[in-house]
């Protein structure tokens, strides 16, 4: 694989792991998969064999966004009219929800994973974490199998959670049967997955994740086998927890959901929660003593119209954060470069209520970076600096949307946004987007192909 060598960036956000600052007017060299230098001038220098000079005036360059929560089936599901989260409620929104899921065949699922990680791309995801958890009985075991398949044909480094649900409606679980598998079911191809796509060598573009799709909707022995197999594994561990279903799980279990899943193990530094919106200061402490993180999606937040996450007590506690697109049945978009924006924008919609104070717009870009890279247990991406992934993606800001924002890199896609494609994103070193289009694909082609395979089930 050859380099690259981006010459005279305008700004470049940098990290040697104590926290980001911008330099300007910088070359950035890659070699291979891994960033090999960033300083003035290196394209003055001897560069190795190969290295190809990118013109990168104008350019801001960040690091690669890591996406950490994601469903990327629910793409099939999106911008339809009888899903209206105002006019349903949680309960009957799942009713009509679940047996459109239960539809999906396997190749609906390779196409929504290219569309999800396509317009992740686009917006300057280079990590995708998915939470696939929809296994309907007729659409086989083999469906994480296909997302490695979609994440292999667009470049992208793909994390898959790899989910389930065991608990049948008729024990108060919301899943229609032909969504449930067995606890056995679940933890047996846990391990295939591990077995034959788990690689913890650096760089690595394949990773698993234990993650039971929610405690409501599972036995309390498949978290208990998760919590085995992962550790027993080294593996992250992943659910969701505190989005109204506290309540439900007191009742069950005589404990809310954090003490509950504190108990079971299923926490600590090697798990990650998403949401966690309905979470008491207290719960929010348990969680920073024990390491666990959480994967906030603040596009959901004014969908569901539900608590406005506490990402300011978060911040003061000490918990880990990271940003979530969340599945397209409740954001019906997978631009993560939007919810860095829309989750500062919340925070300070909710500012006035809150005992702590908003996290500077900064702070947000680094949720979507180093702080998803931490929950995804990764040391080598999320950050720009010599010896780290080549995960990186570029904005030409010699537009008008750009005119009197430019002194200040770090907070730009938080307090103004990007309203736009990148000009180019680059995975593992290679420039997988680039001037509108997909290296090596046809975009139009990819898209008609998934609405014929999203034309073959009947909704
Ligand atoms: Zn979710």
């Amino acid at each position: 694989m050859t380099g690259y060598l981006l010459k005279n960036c305008a700004a470049v956000i940098t990290d040697e792991g104590k926290g980001p600052s911008v330099r300007r007017n910088v070359d950035v060299l890659t070699n291979g998969p891994r960033i090999e230098a960033i300083g003035e001038g290196l394209h003055r220098g001897e560069l190795p064999a190969g290295t190809i000079v990118q013109d990168a005036d104008g350019w801001f360059v960040y690091p690669g966004l890591v996406n950490t929560h994601h469903h990327f089936f629910q793409c099939f599901v999106r911008n339809r009219a009888e899903l209206d989260w105002t006019k349903l409620s949680v309960i009957e929104w799942l009713d009509r929800i679940y047996p459109i899921f239960s539809r999906l065949n396997e190749d609906c699922f390779y196409h929504a994973s290219i569309t999800a990680m396509a317009e992740m791309i686009k917006h300057g995801c280079t990590t995708a974490f998915d939470h696939q958890y929809n296994f309907p009985r007729h659409a086989g075991k083999r469906l994480i199998d296909r997302q490695f398949e979609a994440a292999d044909l667009l470049g992208m480094r793909f994390d898959a959670g790899r989910g389930g649900n065991t608990l049948p409606k008729s024990e108060g679980s919301t899943i229609p049967d032909e969504m449930l598998e067995t606890t056995d079911e679940f933890i047996a191809d846990c391990a295939r997955l591990i077995d034959t796509y788990h690689d913890t060598s650096p760089f690595s573009m394949r990773q698993v994740v234990v993650a039971p799709c929610q405690p409501v909707n599972c036995y309390r022995e498949t978290f208990v086998e998760s919590v085995s197999l992962a550790r027993d594994r080294g593996l992250q561990m992943h659910t969701h927890v505190g989005e109204g279903e506290s309540p439900v799980i007191e009742a069950r279990h005589g404990m809310r959901t954090v003490d509950y899943l504190e108990e079971l193990g299923f926490a600590g530094q090697d798990t990650f929660y998403a949401h966690c919106w309905e979470l008491t200061h207290d719960e929010l402490r348990l969680m920073a003593a024990s390491g666990t993180g959480v994967s906030h999606c603040p596009e959901p937040v004014y969908l569901v119209g539900a608590q406005v996450t506490d990402i300011p007590a978060m911040s003061a506690f000490g918990l880990r954060v990271g940003l979530g697109c969340d599945g397209a049945a409740s954001n019906d978009n997978s631009n993560l470069m939007q919810c860095i924006h829309s989750a500062y924008m919340l925070q300070c919609l909710a500012a006035s209520t809150r005992a702590h104070p908003v996290p500077a717009p900064a702070d947000f870009l680094g949720y979507a970076t180093t702080g998803g890279a931490a929950l995804l247990g990764r040391k080598d991406i999320g950050r720009l600096s010599p010896g780290m992934a080549a995960d990186l993606f570029a904005i030409d800001t010699r537009r008008m949307d750009y005119v009197g924002t430019r002194h200040d890199p770090l907070s730009l896609i938080a307090k103004v946004g990007i309203g736009m494609p990148t000009d180019m994103t680059m995975i593992n070193g290679r420039i997988v987007w680039e001037k509108g289009a997909f290296a090596g694909l046809d975009e139009a082609r990819l898209a008609a192909d998934a609405e014929a395979a999203l034309a073959t089930v009947e909704f």
